[in-house]
């Protein structure tokens, strides 16, 4: 599971400036989504091949009884208890201020790891820019440039072995007895926790705990058709005995940790409402993650025919960046669809772990290329000259020639679904990559 790392100090410490250097855009086909919107205060980053979730928390007034700082010192605690590790941020120029105090004492009182990070340092001494902090009791001070990015890369990785020192590695073993890892997400009351016990009142479940699971996580493995699926943290449902039911509060964290879990992701809406933002945004969250995606459009029972082609319409219109995947109509209550559904997430598996071999790659690049080549910039002409894997759930491809970094967007856009139809990749999402040798 990714670890979670949570920045918390005063407005203007550099909060956002070291979140968007830990979460710079590493795919372009999200940015270009016309109308995806997304949430910036999650995000995910990666150190060498170390991922983790990342969560800017705004200003954080801790003395505020209400109002707009009352709600964001809410959502900070939030945070900070969802967090593994706490990055709590504090001013190099502008000292010591008695607000960081109030924080201090908070998070000491919340319990969690916390790492004292000096801002702004650069082209000042490490005795002279931490003097002041050494007060707050947080042992030695860390000291970053968040704007020029001097120390960042070592903050990272410490606050990542800190966070993996807190976990129970898994075995090897209990990586295959899991089989297809599934996260069911969505907004509240879609029925997610409904469907959840019709799989399983369905199905033959061989265990409730998984050993080496986390507080509060939940863990389901199922058999179906001789088939081993796990169904893993899924965020917004907590277990009553034999029974699910649905949390009240949904929680981005938890959402974006089953997401990274997950092999696949079963992204459930409810048929009889509207597409809503949230929805949206969930649906950009996956979509970012790479992992591979079925969709259960749910409460599929009981609607007239022209509700149900609004609420087709109405997907059309606002989750168009998913026509990657397959969509299922389904009745989590009356049990309808759960059959079919559950074939669309073994294909969905099968395409994001498919091995596409160099040869068979190239091959297709070559058609590609035979068919529309990426348009010259200026004297240059990109050279593409052969694609090998570069990884699985998602699939990268690579691609290796010259002048690579002048292909066009569209062109990009272009290659993907080439080798999407070539390859039959369905319900996952597709990575390409260029790399130019000099
Ligand atoms: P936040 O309110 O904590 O999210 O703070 P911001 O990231 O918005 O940064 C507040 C101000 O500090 C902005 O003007 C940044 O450009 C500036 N800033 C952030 N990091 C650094 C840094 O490493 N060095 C310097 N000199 N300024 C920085
Ligand atoms: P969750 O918050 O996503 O876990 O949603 P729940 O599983 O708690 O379901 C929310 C509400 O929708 C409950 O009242 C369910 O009975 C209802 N519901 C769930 N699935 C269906 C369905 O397939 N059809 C209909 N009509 N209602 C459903």
């Amino acid at each position: 599971m990714k670890p979670v790392i949570a920045l918390v100090g005063r407005p203007n410490v550099g909060k956002s400036t070291l979140f968007n250097r830990l979460t710079r855009s590493r795919d372009a086909l999200v940015a270009d989504l016309p109308g995806l919107t997304r949430d910036r205060h999650y995000g995910e980053g990666r150190v060498g091949e170390r991922p983790f979730l990342v969560i800017d928390t705004g200003g954080f007034e801790p003395v505020a009884k209400e109002g707009i700082m009352y709600e964001m010192a809410k959502q900070t605690k939030q945070a900070v208890v969802e967090a593994d590790v706490v990055i709590f941020i504090v001013d190099g120029r502008q000292g010591l201020t008695p607000h960081d105090k109030t924080i201090t004492d908070f998070l000491r009182k919340a319990g969690r790891t916390v790492m004292l990070v000096v801002n702004k340092s650069e082209g000042m001494k490490y005795t002279s820019v931490t003097a002041d902090f050494y007060e707050l009791g947080m042992g030695d001070p860390y000291v970053i440039s968040a704007a020029h990015g001097d120390g960042v890369a070592d903050l990272v990785d410490e606050a990542l072995n800190q966070a993996e020192a807190q976990r129970a590695p898994e075995s090897e073993e209990e990586k295959t007895a899991r089989g297809i890892k599934i996260a069911i997400v969505g907004r509240p009351n879609v029925g997610k926790s409904t469907l959840v016990n019709t799989l399983l009142g369905e199905e033959r479940v061989i265990a409730f705990d998984m050993p080496g699971t986390t507080r509060d996580s939940i863990e389901i493995p199922f058999e179906r058709d001789g088939k081993h699926y796990t169904l893993i943290d899924t965020a917004g449902i907590r277990r009553r005995g034999k029974v699910f039911e649905a949390i009240e509060k949904f929680s981005v964290v938890k959402t974006l940790q089953s997401i990274s879990e997950a092999n696949v992701v079963l992204l459930l809406l409810d048929a009889q409402q509207d597409i809503s933002e949230q929805d949206a945004h969930i649906a950009g969250f996956v979509l970012e993650s790479g992992r591979a995606l079925v969709v259960g459009v749910n409460k599929w029972d009981g609607l007239q025919s022209d509700q149900r082609d609004q609420i087709k319409t109405d997907i059309e219109r606002k989750l168009n960046f998913l026509s990657f995947a397959k969509f299922h109509f389904i009745s989590a209550i009356k049990a309808t669809g759960i059959g079919p559904l559950i074939k669309s997430i073994d294909s969905a598996y099968a395409a994001a772990m498919s091995n596409l071999t160099t040869p068979k790659l190239t091959r297709a690049l070559i058609e590609a290329l035979e068919h529309q080549q990426p348009r010259r910039k200026g004297s240059i002409r990109p050279k593409m000259r052969y694609a090998h894997q570069g990884g699985q759930n998602p699939p990268v491809v690579v691609i290796h020639g010259n002048a690579l970094e002048s292909i066009e967007d569209s062109y990009k856009r272009y290659l993907e679904k080439h080798f999407r139809e070539t390859f039959s990749l369905v319900g996952t999402p597709l990575r390409i990559e260029f790399r130019s040798s000099k």
